[in-house]
């Protein structure tokens, strides 16, 4: 099987290569991101492997199912950058790494919180420059604080448990209710009730059409004054925009990040000698409020292992024409009868 994968970076190669040893495909890595430009590299592959940032729209899925590609394999658990109806049609078939370890991604999450909450990253610079001041790194007790966790599948269900280990009392709202939800001590609410009541918002749902701009001017206006919002999910879930006016006003208190609606053109990449040309990224990094990391909350060696040995076995699956159990299909965007 000889595989085209888009968006290496090192540590993608080495985790691939080593999973790949026990079965030896043909696996060819590339340093691009896959987009309509650089689709004309995956002729000839018998499946491409992508990541979050990749373009796989109609357009390109067109170009692959015209080189007779029959597989997209995502090293990822989100699927919202392809178009799955395209590929139905297509005939190509998506798999992906649902659950390669929603700790790593949970336990970033507290990371933001903790770190925004108490201003680890200005005192970290402070203490370096020999200013030992606290006034401006004052935080508050998560201790009895109310947190609201938009979806609660296995990442949110994992904060959800630290975040009882804290002693907070949790809100959670979800399309589908989880009795391990409730069992591990969280509230279900109506997302009105999640905004009105939470001191923390965390978001933890996928980005679909439903959940695109669900943190908007309407929805911050219903939050408490000075919530803080963490997003480890997907960018565009918030309005950045918006957010940016809810920081100014001081409707919102602090703003904890991973993921960005416009990352595609900025992370992954050591851009550290460059410009940076979206204003509305560089204004953000002027708030002392705001955390933001580059789309680093999977990134453990247990998630990089695990991610590279689903994606090979996945494609296992693909080749000998077995189900595989980490089919992507147009059900999970479709709502359930
Ligand atoms: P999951 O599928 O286990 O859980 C998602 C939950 O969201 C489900 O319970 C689902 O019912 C719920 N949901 C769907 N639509 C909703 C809506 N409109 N409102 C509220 N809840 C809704 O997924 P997961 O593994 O917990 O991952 C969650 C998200 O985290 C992924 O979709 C992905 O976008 C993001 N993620 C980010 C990183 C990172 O490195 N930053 C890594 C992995 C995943």
């Amino acid at each position: 099987m000889r595989v085209a994968v888009f968006s290496t970076k090192q540590y993608d190669h080495h985790f691939l290569v080593e999973a790949n040893q026990q079965v030896g495909y043909e696996l060819e890595f590339f340093e691009l991101r896959l987009t309509r430009a650089t689709v004309a590299l995956a002729r000839g592959f018998d499946g491409i492997c992508v990541f979050v940032n990749d373009v796989v729209d109609s357009v390109v899925l067109e170009e692959l199912a015209g080189h007779g590609l029959r597989v997209v394999a995502l090293r990822c658990a989100g699927f919202n950058n392809v178009d799955l109806e395209a590929a139905e049609q297509f005939g190509i078939k998506v798999v992906r790494v649902p659950a390669y370890s929603p700790f790593a991604v949970a336990e970033h999450t507290i990371a933001l919180l903790l770190g925004l909450n108490r201003r680890l990253h200005r005192a970290y610079s402070r203490v370096r420059d020999g200013n030992f001041a606290l006034q401006g790194l004052m935080g508050f007790d998560l201790h009895g604080r109310t947190v609201g966790v938009v979806g609660t599948g296995r990442i949110g269900q994992v904060v959800i448990e630290i975040l009882r280990g804290f002693g907070c009392h949790v809100l959670a709202f979800d399309v589908f209710k989880n009795s391990d939800v409730e069992r591990a001590g969280a509230t279900y609410v109506s997302l009105d009730e999640l905004f009105a009541r939470s001191d923390v918002i965390t978001l933890h749902c996928p980005l679909t059409p439903d959940t695109r701009y669900l943190i908007n001017q309407n929805s911050i206006a219903c939050m408490k004054r000075g919530v803080v919002l963490i997003n480890t999910s997907r960018g565009a879930i918030v309005d950045t925009d918006d957010v940016i006016a809810g920081l100014k006003s001081g409707q919102i208190g602090g703003l904890a990040i991973d993921v960005y609606e416009e990352e595609a053109d900025l992370f992954f990449e050591d851009l550290s000698s460059e410009v940076i040309h979206d204003d509305v990224f560089a204004r953000l990094l002027t708030f002392p409020n705001v955390l933001i990391t580059g789309h680093q909350a999977f990134f453990t060696q247990d998630a990089l292992e695990e991610i590279a040995r689903t994606t090979i076995a996945n494609l296992t699956d693909i080749k000998h024409g077995v189900e595989c159990v980490n089919e992507v299909t147009g059900e999970l965007i479709r709502p359930r009868a």
